[in-house]
C-alpha cells in the first residue's frame, strides 16, 4: 500500500481544498498559482495533524523525510541553504486550519538560525543588527511555543537590556545588545527548564512542527472553537505552512504590513491597512509599535504601493471577496505572505455587498449570503447620542464600531468572571494577546492604549462585533495596580466608562445612546433580500404599542397575539381575578362582561394598526393561577393584616398612659394621638380589616384550589376554554365585534382566531361550534359578514399525530415550538436550562440548547410529518412557526421547509425599507 503523502509544495497543493491544506495553506497555494509574489514553501496537511493525535501525539512515520526533501527543494529554488552559515535559508512555520482562528494557534519565525548560522546571516546580509534581531525573535518564539515559556519570561530580559541602553524602543537596540540578549535568553532557558535551545535547525523544524500540531488542542484554540461552534466537520486539525522567510526588518527599504482590499470599517473601496518600516510582521499585529496607514506608503515607497494596488486588484478578481492580506517588502521587493477573506463589520459588509454587485464581482444572492444575521444585528446597535454633549476623556483609534458602557476590568480573567455574573464590563488593556480571548467573550467592549487597526484587539473585536477602541495612548494603564490614568482622571477597576468604537472616543460614566439609522446601502440590501426571500415574516405582538412597532419594523402581520397579556394590565387584573374566583357561572359572567369591552377595545386598536395584514389572535392559554398572587405572598399579607388588627386593639391604651406617665410638656401629643385613634376606630367599626382579611383568605383558598403539580401540563389552553366556555366565548366575541366595527368603518382587516394546546380534533370542533354561534350573532347585530380564519397551535405531540384530522377543521397550523420542544423532549424548559442543559452541552450530549436552536432531528421531524399529514387533508392549509425559534437565525434556516411563515418577537424581525408590506403566499 502506498504510504500517505503529507507534504505538498505551494505549486502542487489544491488551493480550493481548505480542509486538507488549511485556509492559510490553500491561500498560499492559490496565490502562487495565479502568479502573485509568494515566497517558496510547502504545506504539511491537516491529515498529518489528525494522524499525530491518532498515534498518541507522535509525528507520522516518514513525515520528517518528506519535510527534509521539501526543504532541499526550497534550497534549490532560493539558492540558499538550511542550517548552513553560508547564505542561510530561514523558514517560518505557521499554523492554519480550514477555518481561520486568528492568533489562536502557534507560529515560529526565523527557523534555521543557530549560533553559527546567525553569524553567517550577519555576513550575508551585511547587517549584524538584523541577524541578531532575527535570532532573538526565534529564541523567544521558540521558547514560548516549543518550550512552554511565557512572554513575560523573555520580556524581563528584554526590558533589562533596554534599561541598560537607556531606551524603551526595540529599534534602539544595536547588534551588540541584541547579541547579549540572545545569550541571556539561552542561559535563562537552560536555567529554567534544563534544556538547551536546539542548535540543529533540522531538530528545530521537527519540534516546531509538533508544537504547531499541539497548539491545535491548546486551551486558546479549544475555547475559540467552542465559542464559535467550529465542529470537526468544519475544521479538523491544523496544517503547518513552511515558508521561506522574507524580511521586512532589513533596513529602511524594508517594511511589513497588513492590508485589506477594502476598508473593513466602512466598506469603502480603497486599499486599507497599516505598515511599519524595518519591522517583522509580528510587530504590526502585536501592537508593539503604532503602525502607519498604508496610504502613507504611497510617499515612502511609491513603487511598492503601486504593486500593492495591483495585488489588491488581482486578489479581488480572483476571490470575489474582500481579502485581508499580509505583505513584506524586503529591500524593495514585495512579497505576499497570506490572504484570507476579510473580516468586516456589518456596515462594511453591507456597503461592499452592494458595491461588489455593481462591479459584477458578486451576484445579488451571493452578496446577501455573505452577510450573516449576526452581522445585521450589529447594525441594530445603539450609538452615542450626540445631543448628550459629553466631553470625552480621550480619543483612540476607532477599531470596531458601536457604543457600549460598562465597568472597567483590567484583566481577562476578571472580565470572564464578572461577565459571567451578568455584569457589563469593558476590558481595558495596554494591548491584548491571543490568550486574552476568554475575556473578550464576556466583555461588552475593549479598550487598549496601544496598537493600530490591525492589532489583535481590533481584529478579534471586529470579528465578534464588539465595540473596540485601540491605540488610546492618552490612557496610561497600570494593570498591576488596577488603575488607568487619563490626564488628571483616575479610573479604578469597577468604575463605569463608555467607549465609542465608531469615533474612538472614551467617556467617563454611562453616556446616553440612540438607535442607529439605516444607510442607503442597508436599505438596498434589504430590498434585495425582500425580492428574493420566500418566507413570510410576521411578529408576535400583544398590545397596540407592540403592533405599531412590529409594523414599523416591517412585519407582514401578527402571527401570535397572546390575549392573556391584555389581562395583565393594572385595570384588568382585578376583574380577571374576579372572573377566576367566581363561585357561580353568573358571578363569572359578570366579570367577563366587564372584560369584554376592554378586550374588544385592545383588539380593535391592534387590528386597526395592522390594517391590510393578518392578525392571529390566540385564545387564553396560561393556567389561571398565573393571574393570582402566590400562596407565599398571600400568607404573608394575611399574617400582616392580623398583626395590624391586634395592634389596633393595643394602641387604644396609649393616650391614658401618656397622661399618667409623662411630664406636662409632652401632654400636647395626646390630642393628635386621640385624633388618629378616632379614625382608626372607624376602620374597626366598619369592619374594613375583617373584610379585607376575609377576602384575602378566600383568595388564598382559591389559589390553593387552583394550584397544580405540573401547571404547564395541567389546566391550560383549550382545556380551560372547555371547562369555562364563557371565557373563550367572550374572547371570540371580542375578536368578531372588534372586526365587525372596523369593517363598518371601512378598515381592511384580516383577523384569525387560534386555539392553543389542542390535542384532539374534538376540542377544536367544540370551539369551532361556539365560534359559529358567535359569528351568527355578531353578523346579525352589525348586519355585515365577518370573514376570518380559524386555526390551531401545534404544541402537543398528539396534535402532530392527529394533524390530518385537525386540518379538517382549520385553515392554518402554527407551531408553538417552545411547548412542542418541551413535549418532545419531556424537558421542562426552566428546569432543564437551570439544572442540566449546560452540562449536556458541555459534554456534547446535546450540541445546542433545543429551546434556542430548533432540534431539527427530533422536533423538526415531528413538524415535517405534521405538515405533510395536515396538507394531505387540507391542501390550502397555511403552516407557520410562532415559537421563539422563529426569531433565531440558525433555527429559521433549518425550519424553512417546515413552515412558510415565521412569527417572532418584533425586534428580531428585521426592518424592510420604506415599510413595503405584502402578505406571504
Ligand atoms: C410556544 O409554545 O412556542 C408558543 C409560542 O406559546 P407560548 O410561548 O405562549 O407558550
Ligand atoms: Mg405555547
Amino acid at each position: 500500500m502506498e504510504a500517505t503523502r503529507y507534504v505538498y509544495e505551494f505549486e502542487e497543493a489544491d488551493g480550493t481544498n481548505k480542509q486538507l491544506f488549511g485556509g492559510k495553506g490553500a491561500g498560499l497555494a492559490e496565490m502562487t498559482r495565479i502568479g502573485l509574489p509568494v515566497p517558496p514553501g510547502f504545506i504539511i496537511t491537516t491529515e498529518a495533524c489528525r494522524q499525530y493525535y491518532a498515534d498518541g501525539k507522535k509525528l507520522p512515520k516518514n513525515i520528517m523525510r518528506e519535510v527534509n526533501d521539501n526543504i532541499k527543494r526550497l534550497e534549490k529554488k532560493t539558492g540558499k541553504f538550511f542550517g548552513k552559515p553560508n547564505n542561510p535559508l530561514l523558514v517560518s512555520v505557521r499554523s492554519g486550519a480550514a477555518i481561520s482562528m486568528p492568533g489562536m494557534m502557534d507560529t515560529i519565525l526565523n527557523l534555521g538560525l543557530s549560533d553559527q548560522v546567525v553569524e553567517g546571516l550577519a555576513q550575508a546580509s551585511q547587517n549584524r543588527r538584523f541577524a541578531y534581531d532575527a535570532y532573538r525573535r526565534l529564541i523567544q518564539l521558540y521558547g514560548k511555543v516549543a518550550m512552554g515559556l511565557d512572554d513575560a519570561f523573555f520580556d524581563v530580559i528584554l526590558g533589562e537590556a533596554k534599561k541598560r541602553v537607556g531606551t524603551n524602543l526595540d529599534t534602539d537596540l544595536q547588534a551588540k545588545a541584541l547579541e547579549e540578549i540572545c545569550d541571556d535568553y539561552k542561559t535563562a532557558i537552560k536555567k529554567k527548564i534544563g534544556q538547551e535551545f536546539p542548535q540543529d535547525p533540522w531538530k528545530q523544524i521537527e519540534i516546531a512542527t509538533e508544537a504547531v500540531f499541539r497548539s491545535w488542542m491548546g486551551k486558546r484554540a479549544v475555547d475559540y472553537r467552542k465559542e464559535f461552534k467550529i465542529t470537526p466537520e468544519m475544521a479538523d486539525g491544523t496544517a503547518v505552512n513552511v515558508c521561506t522567510m522574507v524580511f521586512g526588518n532589513m533596513g529602511s527599504d524594508s517594511a511589513t504590513g497588513v492590508a485589506f482590499t477594502r476598508d473593513p470599517g466602512t466598506g469603502e473601496s480603497v486599499l486599507f491597512g497599516e505598515y511599519l518600516i524595518d519591522a517583522q510582521g509580528e510587530d504590526v499585529v502585536a501592537g508593539i509599535r503604532t503602525p502607519k496607514p498604508v496610504q502613507q506608503l504611497k510617499h515612502e515607497m511609491p513603487e511598492q504601493y503601486k504593486e500593492l494596488e495591483k495585488v489588491r486588484y488581482i486578489l479581488e478578481r480572483h476571490y470575489h471577496e474582500v481579502q485581508d492580506f499580509e505583505f513584506t517588502t524586503e529591500r524593495g521587493r514585495l512579497y505576499v505572505l497570506q490572504t484570507r477573506n476579510g473580516k468586516m463589520n456589518a456596515t462594511a459588509l453591507v456597503k461592499t455587498s452592494r458595491e461588489m454587485v455593481r462591479e459584477k464581482l458578486l451576484t445579488k444572492e451571493e452578496a446577501l449570503l455573505r452577510i450573516s444575521p449576526e452581522n445585521l444585528e450589529q447594525l441594530l446597535h445603539r450609538r452615542i447620542d450626540h445631543k448628550a454633549q459629553v466631553k470625552p476623556l480621550a480619543q483612540g483609534i476607532p477599531a470596531s464600531p458601536g457604543a457600549a458602557y460598562g465597568k472597567v476590568v483590567f484583566n481577562p480573567d476578571q472580565a470572564e468572571r464578572r461577565g459571567r455574573l451578568g455584569e457589563s464590563v469593558i476590558l481595558v488593556r495596554e494591548e491584548t494577546k491571543p490568550e486574552d480571548i476568554h475575556g473578550f467573550f464576556r466583555a461588552k467592549a475593549i479598550l487598549t492604549s496601544r496598537g493600530g487597526k490591525t492589532s489583535h484587539a481590533a481584529v478579534v473585536a471586529r470579528g465578534m462585533g464588539k465595540p473596540c477602541v485601540v491605540g488610546c495612548e492618552a490612557v496610561e494603564i497600570d494593570e498591576m495596580n488596577k488603575v488607568a490614568i487619563v490626564n488628571e482622571h483616575r479610573i479604578l477597576e469597577g468604575d463605569v466608562i463608555t467607549i465609542d468604537g465608531t469615533t474612538g472616543y472614551v467617556y467617563q460614566g454611562e453616556v446616553p445612546t440612540v438607535e442607529p439609522e439605516f444607510s442607503l446601502d442597508l436599505k438596498n440590501i434589504l430590498k434585495w433580500a425582500d425580492e428574493i426571500r420566500t418566507l413570510g415574516v410576521m411578529a408576535n405582538a400583544d398590545t397596540p404599542k407592540d403592533a405599531g412597532m412590529a409594523r414599523k419594523l416591517g412585519a407582514e402581520g401578527i402571527g401570535l397575539c397572546r390575549t392573556e397579556r391584555m389581562f395583565n394590565a393594572a385595570d384588568r387584573l382585578p376583574i380577571v381575578r374576579e372572573m377566576i374566583l367566581a363561585s357561580t357561572v353568573k358571578e363569572r359572567q359578570k366579570a367577563i362582561d366587564k372584560l369584554l369591552p376592554m378586550q374588544k377595545g385592545d383588539l380593535k386598536k391592534i387590528l386597526r394598526k395592522m390594517h391590510g395584514l393578518a392578525v392571529t389572535v390566540r385564545l387564553l392559554d396560561p393556567p389561571l393561577h398565573e393571574f393570582l398572587p402566590s400562596v407565599e405572598s398571600l400568607v404573608w399579607e394575611i399574617e400582616r393584616l392580623r398583626q395590624v388588627k391586634k395592634s389596633l386593639q393595643q394602641i387604644e391604651t396609649i393616650p391614658d398612659s401618656v397622661k399618667v406617665m409623662l411630664e406636662p410638656s409632652l401632654r400636647k401629643y395626646v390630642p393628635p394621638i386621640e385624633h388618629v385613634l378616632g379614625e382608626l376606630s372607624e376602620i374597626k367599626e366598619k369592619g374594613l380589616l375583617d373584610e379585607l382579611l376575609k377576602k384575602k383568605e378566600e383568595i388564598l383558598r382559591k389559589v390553593r384550589e387552583t394550584a397544580e403539580v405540573n401547571p404547564m401540563l395541567g389546566h391550560r389552553g383549550v382545556r380551560l376554554g372547555i371547562k369555562y366556555p364563557e371565557i373563550y366565548k367572550m374572547q371570540i366575541r371580542a375578536i368578531l365585534e372588534a372586526s365587525a366595527e372596523l369593517i363598518k368603518e371601512g378598515v381592511d382587516i384580516q383577523p384569525e382566531i387560534m386555539v392553543p394546546q389542542v390535542c384532539t380534533s374534538q376540542e377544536l370542533k367544540q370551539v369551532h361550534m361556539w365560534m359559529e354561534e358567535t359569528q351568527k350573532a355578531v353578523e346579525k347585530k352589525y348586519g355585515i359578514c365577518v370573514i376570518f380564519k380559524f386555526g390551531t397551535m401545534i404544541e402537543v405531540v398528539r396534535a402532530c399525530m392527529r394533524a390530518g384530522r385537525l386540518a379538517e377543521v382549520t385553515d392554518f397550523f402554527s407551531f408553538g415550538t417552545n411547548d412542542l420542544t418541551q413535549a418532545t423532549f419531556s424537558f421542562s424548559r426552566e428546569d432543564a436550562e437551570k439544572k442540566f442543559l449546560p452540562l449536556y452541552n458541555e459534554m456534547q450530549i446535546l450540541m445546542d440548547n433545543p429551546f434556542e436552536i430548533l432540534d431539527i432531528k427530533g422536533v423538526g421531524r415531528l413538524m415535517k410529518i405534521t405538515m405533510e399529514w395536515g396538507k394531505k387533508t387540507n391542501r390550502n392549509l397555511k403552516v407557520g412557526i410562532c415559537g421563539e425559534h422563529a426569531g433565531n437565525p440558525r433555527s429559521v434556516e433549518s425550519a424553512i421547509p417546515l413552515g412558510s411563515i415565521m412569527s417572532a418577537a418584533p425586534l428580531t424581525v428585521f426592518p424592510l425599507p420604506d415599510s413595503q408590506q405584502h402578505r406571504p403566499n
